[in-house]
């Protein structure tokens, strides 16, 4: 019997004799399941329990099961919990809305991303939610230091460079490939738990909150993003205070805020649109939004400018990928003097990885820079987003998200964002530098099929 490398936990149940016990558990942050197959011990000619035990560590987000209901986890990370916090008065609830999700209840609804920003805040509000960000404001943060990193890592010679930002890619990696491709990933955390970092470590002492009295919600487009905020590596202990906080609390995805407002009955076109909350949003003065161009966070675009300005001193007016093998597989050049100085990629969906990862395997990847989404379309297309309406088909809905985004937001160089800058100067010091990295980088751990080995004996 043989597990294929995509796990689910759903199919767990396929290789589940009825005779055999099962326990699904739920801890804290933890789904465990436990079941009991019966083997034969031979030289004792009696037969013997073996537990196994299927952990969180042993799924791959490859949203088989993660979209439906047997995901026990998700009830930690669910709109009623999220209420209950509401509720517990010991608690302020803060909100971070990604622009992915923004720009899907945008689309769906037929406005503006920044007039959903204004009616949602007021929504959230009204319920208790103490503030409401923007984590196009974080991910700023995070292309700054992957701009620095990647050109250290250039000039150390550890190429290539293949982006973190997607929970499903890192789940993949750290599950199913050897444990040499784990160096090529970016150390820096994805825009989500920038947040979380910046806002539980930093932020909520101008808000008056100390970081144990912070529930902290992200707004994200996939469920994956869920696993993410579980990791351990997001855990961490404010010096000479409490220990144990989580960067990220919750996530919820555009799909169940949806459900939220729908299961209220809300006419969100009749919302009134309240000011946002500016601490860690990206929004100007002439309430306008700003950040990068990329609807997967504009991390191969960002980085590759950054590097044809450091290391060449060159300043493309454009940036344009060209489709190589399909149009989730498109690259980018720089040549200076006829020459090709610099070669970047974007790699989207399983398919186009596993290529790329065949390549870096044999060391005959031609690109510097790799950005790795596991969604085909990337995160627009994530499966938590708002599915298409009736006759709508998905490409219409992400060309429609696609082009809305670029229209409404203004495009500005994290480099110059006043909020991350002021970040810098006053708190985290140089970009990549020891302090910095100690709030925005993390690690990944190569980790050992657990089910995979102990079912390979039943
Ligand atoms: S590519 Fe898909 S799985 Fe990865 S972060 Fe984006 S939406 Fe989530």
């Amino acid at each position: 019997m043989g597990f294929s490398t995509a796990l689910k936990l759903a199919d767990l149940n396929d290789f589940i004799a009825p005779s055999q016990a099962c326990v699904v558990s739920l801890n804290s942050k933890k789904i465990e399941v436990s079941y009991v197959p019966s083997s034969f011990d031979q030289t004792k000619n009696v037969a013997v329990e073996k537990p196994v035990k299927v952990t969180l560590h042993d799924c791959l987000a490859c949203s088989g099961c993660i979209t439906s209901a047997e995901t026990v986890m998700l009830e930690h990370q669910s709109i009623e919990e999220f209420l209950n916090r509401l509720s517990d008065s010991g608690k302020s609830v803060i909100v971070s809305l990604s622009p992915q999700s923004r720009a899907s209840l945008a689309a769906y609804y037929g406005l503006s991303q920044l007039q959903v920003f204004r009616k949602l805040t007021g929504f959230l509000k009204s319920l208790g939610v103490k503030a409401v960000f923007d984590t196009s404001c974080s991910r700023d943060l995070s292309l700054i230091e992957s701009c620095v990193e990647f050109v250290n890592r250039y000039k150390e010679r550890q190429l290539p460079v293949v982006t973190s930002a997607c929970p499903g890619w890192i789940c993949y990696a750290e599950k199913t490939l050897d444990a040499e491709i784990l160096p090529y990933i970016s150390r820096v955390k994805s825009p989500q738990q920038a947040m979380g970092a910046v806002l539980k470590r930093h932020a909520c002492y101008a808000l008056g909150l100390r970081p144990e009295d912070v529930y902290h919600v992200t707004v994200m487009p996939c469920y994956d993003k869920k696993l993410e905020a579980s990791r351990d590596d997001f855990i961490f202990a404010v010096e000479n205070g409490a220990s144990g906080l989580a960067e990220v609390d919750s996530v919820l995805t555009s799909g169940e805020i949806l459900d939220l407002l729908q299961s209220r009955d809300i006419d969100f076109m009749s919302l009134e649109e309240q000011p946002l909350d500016k601490l860690l949003t990206n929004v100007d003065e002439q309430g306008h939004l700003y950040g990068v161009p990329g609807g997967s966070g504009g991390y191969a675009e960002c980085v590759f400018k950054y590097a044809a300005k450091h290391l060449f001193g060159a300043e493309p007016d454009r940036v344009e990928f060209q489709v190589v093998r399909n149009a989730d597989f498109r690259e980018v050049k720089l040549e200076v003097d006829g020459e090709v100085r610099l070669k970047f990629a974007l790699a989207y969906g399983f398919r186009n990885i596993q290529n790329l990862v065949r390549k870096i395997r044999l060391k005959k990847c031609e690109y510097q820079y790799v950005e790795i989404m596991a969604c085909p379309s990337g995160c627009l297309n994530g499966g938590g987003q708002i599915k298409p309406k009736e006759g709508q088909s998905a490409k219409e809905l992400i060309q429609n998200l696609e082009s809305a985004y670029l229209q409404e937001v203004e495009m500005k160089d994290p480099f110059d964002n006043p909020i991350v800058k002021s970040l810098y100067d006053s708190w985290l010091g140089e970009p990549a530098s020891l302090s910095s990295k100690r709030v925005l980088s993390t690690e990944y751990h190569h980790r050992e099929k657990n089910v995979t080995s102990q079912l390979a004996n039943w």
